[in-house]
């Protein structure tokens, strides 16, 4: 016996709220738009213009259309499930006779329907949907008192804050969505995808094909007794954590530190995107880049092309601290606590701690990362305005009045030579195209390191080390924490003047 056929209805939020009734027939989605939306109450009737039929790729899409699209707005996958013909042999025909009767059994909507042709308005073809007497109907039963999503539980203004998903309307259909951030399902079933792979092999996941090889290769020696680290080991991590560590680096420039041959080997910086990347790594062209100078950067929009970024060698992600729309003007301004060769742990701590009562003192959150080597970094969100030269100054002035209480263990010299082995509270990064590792991002060092973000409380636990987490550990430790960054991509504020 063939599957039985599915039905979604999808809320969604363009010029005007609606619900997209679809059902597959043939291979596409056979689609009406009901303003009030279906109901179980079979006192009421609804009306339904018939739209064009939709492609089946669109069939569970939930999330956002860009603005200036064609649908732009939010949608939820409201209610699906299966659905059954329940007066003639074939569908196509009834909805060309303008009389479709079907049973459906989803989640919300469940029962007998009808569908009925009334005429025309304008150019769209009015009809009637009503639910009839049957034991699933429910009088007074409105669509807008059940709002959430069947497939996340998320309400349309969820969605519409936290875009995981988009759909470009003007797109080939196999690849107009674009995962920016994949749902936990997605995951697990890339996952089982690349266990099936051996040595190499095209690996399909969140809607992309990537070719993969050498993935039993060992990219990062063992630490502490445990295994090498292999590319299989890195590739699944990437896509792991790519819901969390995506939104650092989308509509940002990438600078890629490449390891093609292991951690244990001499790394080199890769600015450039390269032309065989797969069409979905995004790109960005500095329209200032001189002569000679890296012009097209790499863009990670979507978790394949964070994917791809590990395939491609790049142990390490370095996003800039602006976007590409406005180069000029960073989201963040950074501290960075650059321990010297005398530097110990304890003492990177202080000054961290240091740097808290400070940004306390003037009411400036910033939010901590250990950096998976020796050091740790405050980002501090800043609402776009402020130039490089600007943020700079302001962390300069911040980072030496911290200094000036515990001069013994800071240098403020250029040369590492000079520094005495001291540390360096290094503010000259707030420039462009100057980066600091992202939240998520590995280290190329023994056990995969991570730069992990921390909370302010943990600076005060003894276990605390700057390449404690790693890859290994890093995901277990998000199921339990949630992502302790995340404040640094909601916070808005403007660093007040320092006196
Ligand atoms: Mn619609």
């Amino acid at each position: 016996m063939p599957d039985e056929p599915r039905f979604v209805v999808q809320l969604h939020r363009a010029s005007s709220t609606h619900f997209d009734l679809r059902l597959e027939v043939d291979g596409v989605l056979v689609s009406w738009a009901v303003p009030k939306g279906p109901t179980l109450d079979p006192t009421k009737r609804r009306t339904a213009f018939h739209v064009e039929d939709h492609p089946i790729e669109y069939f569970h899409f939930e999330g956002v259309i860009p603005k200036g699209s064609y649908g732009a707005g939010d949608v939820t996958v409201w209610d699906t499930g299966t659905w059954k013909l329940r007066r003639g042999d074939d569908a196509r025909t009834a909805v060309e006779a303008g009389d479709l009767h079907v049973e459906l059994s989803g989640e919300k909507l469940r029962g007998r329907f009808a569908l009925v042709r009334r005429g025309e308005k304008g150019d769209r073809e009015q009809w009637l949907l009503v639910h009839k007497r049957d034991e699933d109907a429910v009088e007074g039963w409105e669509p807008h008192d059940h709002p959430r999503s069947v497939l996340t539980g998320r309400t349309n203004d969820e969605v519409a804050a936290d875009a995981d998903h988009v759909w470009l309307s003007g797109a080939e259909a196999a690849s107009a969505e674009v995962v920016v951030a994949p749902r936990e399902q997605e995951v697990e079933e890339a996952l089982a995808a690349l266990d099936e792979l051996g040595r190499q092999g095209t690996w399909h996941l969140f809607g992309r094909e990537l070719k993969v090889t050498n993935l039993d290769k060992e990219l990062f020696p063992g630490r502490d007794g445990e295994p090498p680290v292999t590319k299989r080991e890195l590739l699944r991590y990437t896509a792991a954590v790519s819901p969390t560590a995506v939104p650092y680096l989308a509509g940002r420039a990438l600078n890629l530190r490449r390891h093609p041959n292991g951690a244990q080997t001499k790394g080199f910086w890769h600015k450039q995107r390269p032309v065989h990347a797969p069409p979905f790594v995004g790109s960005w062209g500095n329209p200032e880049a001189d002569e000679g100078e890296t012009s097209t950067y790499a863009v990670v929009d979507e978790a394949a092309a964070l994917v791809w970024v590990s395939q491609f060698g790049a142990l390490e992600w370095h996003p800039w601290t602006s976007r590409t729309d406005r180069p000029h003007q960073p989201t963040y301004a950074l501290v960075d606590l650059d321990p010297g060769e005398r530097t110990s742990w304890g003492d990177v701590l202080v000054l961290a701690r240091l740097h808290r009562t400070a940004l306390e003192h003037v009411g400036v959150e910033g939010f901590p990362k250990v950096t998976g080597r020796r050091g740790l970094q405050i980002w501090i969100p800043v609402r776009r305005g402020p130039t490089f030269d600007e943020t700079r100054g302001w962390v300069e002035t911040l980072s030496k009045t911290v200094g000036a209480v515990v001069p013994e263990l800071v240098s403020w010299k250029w040369e590492v030579k000079a520094r005495g082995g001291k540390a360096r509270l290094d503010y000259t990064q707030n420039a462009i195209n100057r980066t600091l590792v992202a939240p998520y991002s590995p280290r190329a060092a023994p056990g995969a390191p991570v730069s992990a973000p921390i909370s302010w409380d943990e600076l005060d636990d003894p276990a605390l080390r700057p390449d404690g987490f790693t890859i290994r550990t890093v995901l277990e430790r998000i199921r339990e924490r949630g992502d302790l960054f995340r404040g640094a991509l909601t916070t808005s504020q403007r660093l007040p003047t320092l006196g």
